[in-house]
């Protein structure tokens, strides 16, 4: 009987430990080093999504392109929380900077995310709230953050990694006054084009979730052009965060 319990202990911790982990970005460059690394790859493609499942430093992941904006990533997290079983989130790219400590290259780790362009200010909401519910933020979950700082600092540097909110919208931020705004009505550190829209369907599925952006830009009038030049750097950055995650994982 003693026996018996322990192994049953034995297996339901071995099964607790089972994770299968999403790994996204929203375009090649931001899962070209995930791909590369991955082992025992097997790849489906549903709805244009390539999904690539797999073995990443011996971890169980599934690795895919979600496209860029908030729909093609809302859809594509979706798919592989209900068509493969995903049990935490990790959403790997670029972004612009929003706070003005940031540098370019610099990390910021998702605390919240809030979706900037959602507008029903005119009933009386608060800007970015989601109709329906109570607040604005899309939280990330505390543990992912912890070893997504972690890793960060190992591969950057720790003057180089913040945690902080991120605001998502289906806009190219390239602006001053709209970095402007983005501080002052969300608090935000950087913009980028997914990663509340993934959060807010991982909180549904109550699935963890955290966000990880190396800035590409300054989200200003050159936002442009220091993003064609910064893109790669930024997004090899964050992908080798991710790499040095799983080791803690
Ligand atoms: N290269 C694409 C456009 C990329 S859009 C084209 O040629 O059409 C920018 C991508 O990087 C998005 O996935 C977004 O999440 C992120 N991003 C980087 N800087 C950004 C900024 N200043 N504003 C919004 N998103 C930004």
């Amino acid at each position: 009987m003693k026996k018996f319990t322990l192994l049953l202990a034995l297996l339901t911790s071995t099964l607790a430990m089972a994770d299968r982990i999403a790994i996204i970005g929203a375009m090649d460059s931001e899962i070209k080093i995930l791909l590369s690394e991955m082992k025992e790859v097997k790849k489906e493609e549903r709805a244009t999504v390539v999904f690539y499942e797999g073995k990443l430093l011996n971890k169980d992941v599934v690795v895919f392109k979600s496209g860029i904006g908030k729909v093609n990533a809302a859809m594509s997290t979706t798919i592989a929380m209900e068509e493969y079983d995903v049990n935490k989130i990790i959403f790997t790219g670029v972004a612009g900077a929003i706070n003005k400590n940031l540098n370019i290259t610099d990390v910021v780790i998702s605390d919240y995310l809030v979706q900037h362009d959602y507008d029903t200010t005119i009933f009386g909401s608060k800007k970015g709230a989601v109709p329906g519910s109570v607040d604005t933020k899309f939280f990330a979950d505390k543990q992912l953050i912890n070893i997504a700082k972690n890793s960060a600092q190992k591969v950057l540097g720790k003057n180089k990694v913040y945690i902080g909110t991120i605001a998502t919208g289906d806009q190219f931020i390239a602006d001053k006054k709209a970095v402007e705004a983005l501080e002052t009505d969300f608090g935000a550190w950087a913009v980028e084009m997914e990663g509340a829209a993934v959060a807010h369907v991982a909180n549904l599925y109550k699935t963890p979730i955290v966000v990880i952006r190396s800035m590409s830009d300054k989200a200003d009038g050159s936002a442009h052009m220091n993003y064609n030049d910064f893109v790669n750097i930024a997004a090899d950055n964050s992908a080798k965060i991710v790499m040095n995650m799983l080791l803690e994982m």
